[in-house]
């Protein structure tokens, strides 16, 4: 730790010998405190300051700008619930893209469908998919796979050249800040609709319902602007501040709650089973009203 740039360090603390990393989120005045065992990583990249913690309760975790965002304990939550319901949701889904997310985490659960022929992953930032290689997730899980592309690439440049041409499309976009922002604009949800197929489906990481209210609810009023059927699912993510997570999918023409089920591929995977996937979709009133509220 003593050999890390001083800025590295900015975001942890030390309390009675013990390193301990913050995670403030300033619009709700929630602070959430991780012991760390040990610093494994840190680098700055172009775009962000990428840190590798290995953690008391959540073993090694990714870090970006001081924000967790994946932890080897947990992150199969949101990387199966981000993947598998937008996939299910389409009958035949062919060609599948993501933006951001370049742990690879989602990517990994689309190949478990053997019908999908394409996989392309876009991240803007080459050194956050090198280092999450290097310390989080294997290359072999899913380098071998043919139909896997890792393209490095503002997300926004990509969608524009790729009209008309996805099944599915995943947004594991990071907060709205930095490089993220972005992909928060009506423009950018303009062009999705317009990347994805006439039965093309497309889910957006859309922030916390608790204290997050406005992106849930930009996101949910954007989306209905374009597409006819717009549906917002819970999950809990114990990593991130106050736990209670949304996603919110979009699609020109069939409905996630009408998913066959059957098509699930759950054998392997630790969170989602047919019963999440039905669950999910069912909101508290608190939520429906963000949702409805202007
Ligand atoms: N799967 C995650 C989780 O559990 O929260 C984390 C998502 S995080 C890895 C989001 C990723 O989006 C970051 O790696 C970031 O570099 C990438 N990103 C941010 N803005 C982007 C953009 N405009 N185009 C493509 N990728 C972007």
């Amino acid at each position: 730790i003593a050999t890390l740039e001083e800025h590295a360090l900015k975001k942890y603390k030390w309390e009675d010998e013990e390193l301990w990393i913050s995670n403030y989120v300033a619009r709700a005045r929630i602070k959430t405190d991780y012991k760390v065992n040990s610093l494994l990583h840190h680098e700055v990249s172009p775009f962000q300051e990428i840190s590798i913690v290995d953690t008391k309760g959540f073993g090694r975790m990714l870090v970006l700008d001081g924000v967790p965002q994946v932890s080897s304990k947990e992150g199969f939550i949101y990387n199966e619930m981000i993947s598998h319901i937008p996939i299910i949701t389409h009958p035949d889904p062919k060609v599948v893209g993501m933006i951001g997310g370049g742990d690879c985490g989602p990517a990994r659960e689309a190949m478990k469908y053997s019908g999908i022929e394409k996989i392309s992953v876009v991240e803007i930032d080459q050194q956050v998919t090198d280092v999450c290689r290097t310390w989080l997730t294997p290359s072999s899980h899913y380098d071998s796979d043919k139909r896997f592309s890792m393209i490095h690439k503002d997300g926004v440049d990509w969608i524009q050249e790729n009209k008309g041409n996805y099944d599915v499309l995943m947004i594991d976009r990071s907060d709205p800040v930095g490089p993220a922002a972005k992909l928060f604009n009506q423009g950018f949800y303009k062009d999705v609709f317009e990347c994805l197929t006439d039965e093309g489906v497309a889910v957006f990481q859309s922030g916390s319902p608790f204290y997050n209210t406005s992106t849930l609810r930009k996101t949910y009023h954007s989306l209905c602007e374009l597409f006819p059927i717009v549906r917002t699912y819970l999950v809990t993510i114990p990593l991130f501040p106050c736990g209670l997570w949304s996603f919110t999918i979009a699609s020109k023409k069939f409905d996630p709650i009408e998913a066959d089920l059957s098509r699930l591929k759950a054998e392997d995977t630790k969170y989602i089973n047919s019963e999440i996937v039905y669950a999910s979709f069912v909101l508290p009133n608190y939520v429906k009203e963000i949702l409805e509220s202007n």
